[in-house]
């Protein structure tokens, strides 16, 4: 395949200049100024920019099904007395249409990669199989209701069937917070990631009161981050926690929409840079978003942190955490336009009022708001113009809504 004519910001560092690619294999094969080759498959893409793809490094993409039906709560209501209760209707059927609906939204908004926690997680593997994305899966582990080893099995199978497939599916483990796991069921974890060099995500200190159970040294010397450790959320860390953390292989996901709407409170991101530690952007699921659009989350990061100094969270340093660091985050090569890479694209369209002057399309990118034509992973696309090339759109449309009416028990 080549795509013709595009302008191609080929990292974060760049300018967007005029050029061909070629994609061969499902990797940039050849990159020039004027590629001639015949018996192609040639996309004219005048008009469009063409950056790496975005990465959402935290979500629970099954948890569309639940968007919408908890609005204006504080997180222990919103959580423990609407979502779980509910959680308990949940089942492979559902969970398989709730992520391909999930799926189609991150598609339409540029995203080619996301780490996702959650249950009935073979069913969002099998979506994802599907559809054409690259993820990052873990099964939700807690053991305070006496099920970690089930959880645990439940992993081991998931890494079983799905790790490496499709070199797009890979499996981590997902202790789902210090406070819904005890000490040694963490220990117990960072063993098995060390063993089989498993990336570990957990919610870390999303609310003030989970460091009344175990303080950050406790959790950190369960082990848990000792391989490599996605820490999501981090609002409520001192400089000291953040000097901590930063000794070791930490990677943070910062989803400001849900700090946000839960009223947890703001990321102290400019701390974090100084402790260079890797920053991502995860949209969190659609029932505390609730949208999936980590477009969003960068502006919205970008906006916090500039309230006091706009010096802060400049351009090039957001579009690397969009980016490259999101691949880091989820232990994938990828985040450049490169001969040799994987053909992981964002594709958008400069036709658009926003994008215009058009010299200045990289600011555009994140501080207007820029329409997304087309998305790439591994050379084929996953969404373009308005379709869903991989999947029937319409039968997810109508499956999604059986299944809501199953969960909630209404009409919909
Ligand atoms: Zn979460």
């Amino acid at each position: 395949m080549i795509i013709k004519g595009a302008y191609v910001l080929k990292s974060y560092k760049d300018e967007p200049q005029k050029l061909d690619l070629k994609i061969s294999n499902g990797k940039i094969s050849k990159i020039s100024e004027n590629l001639i080759e015949n018996d192609e498959e040639i996309y004219f893409f005048d008009n469009k920019l063409i950056t790496p793809g975005l990465v959402n490094t935290h979500t629970h993409v099954a948890m569309s099904i639940f968007r919408g039906i908890a609005e204006d709560l504080p997180f222990n209501e919103w959580l423990f007395k609407t979502i779980e209760p509910l959680e308990t209707k949940l089942n492979d059927e559902i969970v398989y249409w709730a992520t391909l609906l999930s799926l189609m939204e991150m598609a339409s908004n540029g995203i080619v990669a996301f780490c996702d926690m959650y249950m009935f997680e073979n069913s969002v593997a099998k979506a994802v199989s599907e559809f054409g994305m690259k993820a990052l899966l873990t099964r939700g582990l807690v053991d305070l209701d006496g099920n970690g080893k089930g959880r645990l099995k439940e992993t081991f199978e998931l890494i079983e069937k799905w790790n490496e497939h499709d070199n797009r599916i890979f499996v981590g483990l997902g202790p789902h917070a210090s406070y819904s796991c005890s000490i040694n069921y963490l220990k117990e974890i960072a063993n098995i990631s060390k063993i089989n060099d498993l990336v570990v995500t957990m919610h870390l200190f999303e609310n003030h009161w989970e460091k009344e159970r175990y303080n950050l040294k406790e959790i950190l010397d369960t082990g848990i981050a000792d391989n490599h450790f996605l820490a999501v959320h981090c609002v409520h860390v001192d400089s000291d926690d953040l000097k901590l953390l930063s000794k070791f292989n930490t990677f943070i996901s910062h989803n400001p929409t849900s700090n946000l709407k839960l009223g947890n409170g703001i990321a102290p991101i400019t701390d974090m840079l100084k402790n260079e530690i890797n920053i991502s952007f995860g949209t969190d699921g659609p029932a505390s978003n609730n949208s999936l659009n980590v477009l969003f989350e960068a502006r919205l990061a970008t906006l916090l942190q500039k309230k006091d100094n706009p010096q802060h969270m400049k351009i090039e340093d957001v579009l690397k955490m969009l980016t490259v660091n999101g691949y880091n985050a989820l232990k994938l090569d990828g985040g450049l336009i490169q001969e040799g890479k994987y053909a992981d694209l964002t594709i958008f369209d400069l036709d658009t009022p926003s994008f215009f002057p058009t010299k200045n399309m990289k600011k555009h990118l994140l501080h207007s708001t820029p329409k997304v034509y087309a998305t790439m992973v591994n050379g084929k696309f996953i969404y373009i113009d308005g379709k869903f090339p991989t999947i029937d759109s319409k039968e997810v449309y109508r499956q999604f809504t059986n299944s809501y009416k199953k969960v909630i028990g209404i009409e919909n």
